[in-house]
C-alpha cells in the first residue's frame, strides 16, 4: 500500500476513542487484506463490547457540549474537515482501492462523493429551522424547536467504505449528535483515514470515534442495547438490519437502515437503446455490481430484447477486470471467497433452468477475486436471480410484453430500494414511475446517487433518508413548545 502514497500520514493501526488512539497492546489483532493480491496491509486492534462502551461514555459526555456550540462552529469544522478530505484525496482514494479492490478512479469519485455529503451538512448545519404555529387559542403560543437525538451508532458495510460513513457521520455531527462508527471489518483503513483528518479539522475528541474489530455482533449488541446510545444508523444486509432492529426494540431506539435492494431496470421498447445500454453499464457494473442500487433483474420489452442483449454484451466485453490500481482496469475483484460462490451458484442455478451465458460467466484465473462480467439471456421466473440480489457483476435478461406485466414482476420483490426505467412515451413515463414500489426510481439515466437527494428505500430495504435536507431529521427530535397565558 505505502508504494500507492506519498506519505503514511492517513495510516495508523489504531482505533480512535475519546480523541486517543487505541492500538492493539499485544491483546487480540485481524488483519486488512488486498483482495486483488491477498497481500497484508495492515494489523489491528481487535476491539469488542468494553471499548465500544468507553468509546460510548466519551460521545456521551461531550454531545451536550457539541451540541451547545453554535451551529455556525459545527458547520465551519466540517467544513474544514472537507477542504481536508479534498486536500487528501488522491491518497483515501489510494487506501480504499487497496482495502476494496474498486478501480482507483472508482476510488476517487467516491471519496468526492463522500466528501460531498460533509460539505452539503456541513452548509445544512445552519438551517435546522424550527416553527411557529398559529395557535387556536388567544392565550397560547406553540413553537416547534429540533433538538439531536444524542449518541448515535453506526455501523457500515465494505463495498463504499469511505461514503456509507460520511452519509451518516456528517448529518449526526451537523445537528449536534456524536458518533461511534463500526466500520467494516474488510475495509477499516478508510474509516482510519477520515478520523485522522477529523482530528486534523478540529472535531472536539468523543465526538467522532471509530471502533475496529471482527466481532459486529457483540460491538452492535453493546450499541443496541447500552442506553446512553439513543439511534442505531446501520447499512448491510437486510439479515443483519432486523437482527438490529431487534435489538433496538428493547429500549424503542431509533434506527435509520439502509438494507438490500433488488433493484429492476426496465427497458421500454420506445427507449433510446444506446442510453439504456450505458444506463445499465453503469448501474450494473460500477463497483463489479457490488452496491445496494445495483440492477439486479433487467427486463427488456420483447420488440428491443435481442438488440439490447447484443448491445450490451458487446459492451461488457471491453470490460477490463484486474488490479484496481493497474491503468485501464474498469472492473476490480469481488470482496471474498464467499462473494464468488454466490455469483457461480446464481449463474449455474439460471443456466439449469434455461438460460444461457451469452457474456462472461466464469471467475478469472489466477490470484485474487476476480469474476468475468456477465450477461445471461433466457432469464425466467423460478431463477434465483429473480427473486435474489447477486452483488455481483450478472446481469439477468428477462423478457416482458405489457406495461402491467412488468410493472408487476418489478415488484414482486420484498425489497424496495432503486429501480430505474428507460422509455420515451411521457405518460408511461409518469405511470411507471409512480408504480414503481421504490424509494427510488431513476429515469432514462443508470445513476442517481447525489447528496442532495433523498437515498433510502421502502418495504424490507429499509428506513430512514440519506442526503437532502430530508437526511437531518433522521438526527433531530421535534420538541413541541407550548407557552400559556401570553
Ligand atoms: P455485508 O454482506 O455487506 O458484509 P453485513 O450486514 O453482514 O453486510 O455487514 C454490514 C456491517 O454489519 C459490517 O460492519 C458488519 O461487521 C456488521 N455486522 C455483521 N453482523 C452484525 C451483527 N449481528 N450486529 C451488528 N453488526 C453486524
Amino acid at each position: 500500500l505505502t508504494k500507492h502514497l506519498k506519505s503514511t500520514d492517513l495510516l495508523r493501526d489504531a482505533g480512535y476513542v475519546n480523541g486517543n488512539w487505541i492500538g492493539g497492546n499485544g491483546a487480540a489483532t485481524f488483519d486488512v487484506l488486498n483482495p486483488a493480491t491477498g497481500e497484508k496491509l495492515a494489523t489491528l486492534p481487535e476491539m469488542g463490547a468494553s471499548e465500544t462502551a468507553a468509546a460510548i461514555d466519551a460521545a456521551y459526555a461531550v454531545q451536550p457540549l457539541w451540541a451547545a456550540r453554535p451551529a455556525k462552529d459545527r458547520s465551519v469544522l466540517l467544513r474544514k474537515w472537507f477542504d481536508l478530505i479534498i486536500a487528501n484525496a488522491d491518497e483515501l482514494a489510494a487506501i480504499l482501492t487497496a482495502e476494496m479492490g474498486k478501480p482507483l478512479a472508482e476510488a476517487k469519485g467516491e471519496i468526492l462523493y463522500a466528501a460531498s455529503y460533509i460539505e452539503w451538512y456541513a452548509e445544512e448545519a445552519k438551517r435546522i429551522n424550527g416553527e411557529t404555529i398559529p395557535a387556536p387559542s388567544a392565550d397560547k403560543r406553540m413553537l416547534v424547536i429540533k433538538q439531536p437525538v444524542g449518541v448515535v451508532g453506526t455501523i457500515t458495510p465494505w463495498n463504499f467504505p469511505a461514503a456509507m460513513i460520511a452519509r451518516k457521520a456528517a448529518p449526526a455531527l451537523a445537528v449536534g449528535c456524536t458518533v461511534v462508527s463500526k466500520p467494516a471489518e474488510q475495509t477499516p483503513l478508510s474509516a482510519i483515514a477520515l478520523a485522522v483528518l477529523a482530528e486534523k479539522a478540529g472535531i472536539p475528541a468523543g465526538a467522532f470515534n471509530i471502533i475496529l474489530g471482527t466481532d459486529g455482533p457483540a460491538i452492535g449488541k453493546e450499541l443496541c442495547f447500552n442506553p446512553k446510545v439513543r439511534k442505531i444508523s446501520f447499512t448491510g444486509s437486510t439479515e443483519v438490519g432486523r437482527i438490529l432492529m431487534r435489538q433496538c426494540s428493547d429500549q424503542i431506539k431509533k434506527v435509520s437502515l439502509e438494507l438490500g435492494g433488488n433493484a429492476p431496470f426496465i427497458v421500454f421498447d420506445d427507449a433510446n437503446l444506446d442510453a439504456a445500454v450505458e444506463g445499465a453499464m453503469a448501474s450494473k457494473y460500477r463497483n463489479a455490481g457490488q452496491t445496494c442500487v445495483c440492477a439486479n433483474r433487467l427486463y427488456v420489452q420483447s420488440n428491443v430484447y435481442d438488440a439490447f442483449a447484443e448491445k450490451l454484451a458487446k459492451k461488457v466485453a471491453e470490460l477490463s477486470v484486474g488490479d484496481g490500481f493497474d491503468k485501464g482496469t474498469t472492473i476490480g475483484p469481488l470482496i471474498e471467497e464467499t462473494a464468488i460462490d454466490k455469483v457461480e451458484a446464481h449463474i449455474a442455478d439460471a443456466v439449469s433452468k434455461g438460460a444461457t451465458v451469452i457474456a462472461g460467466g466464469k471467475r478469472v484465473t489466477g490470484k485474487g477475486t476476480f469474476f468475468e462480467p456477465t450477461v445471461l439471456k433466457g432469464v425466467a421466473r423460478g431463477m434465483t436471480v429473480a427473486k435474489e440480489e447477486t452483488f455481483g457483476p450478472v446481469a439477468p435478461l428477462f423478457r416482458f410484453d405489457t406495461v402491467e406485466d412488468v410493472i408487476e414482476q418489478a415488484n414482486d420483490t420484498e425489497f424496495g430500494l432503486a429501480a430505474y426505467f428507460f422509455a420515451g412515451d411521457l405518460k408511461k413515463v409518469w405511470k411507471v414511475a409512480e408504480a414503481l414500489e421504490y424509494g427510488m426510481v431513476g429515469v432514462n439515466t443508470g445513476l442517481i446517487s447525489s447528496e442532495a437527494a433523498p437515498f433510502g428505500g421502502i418495504k424490507q430495504s429499509g428506513l430512514g433518508r440519506e442526503g437532502s435536507a430530508h437526511g437531518a431529521d433522521d438526527y433531530l427530535e421535534l420538541k413541541y413548545v407550548c407557552m400559556g397565558d401570553v
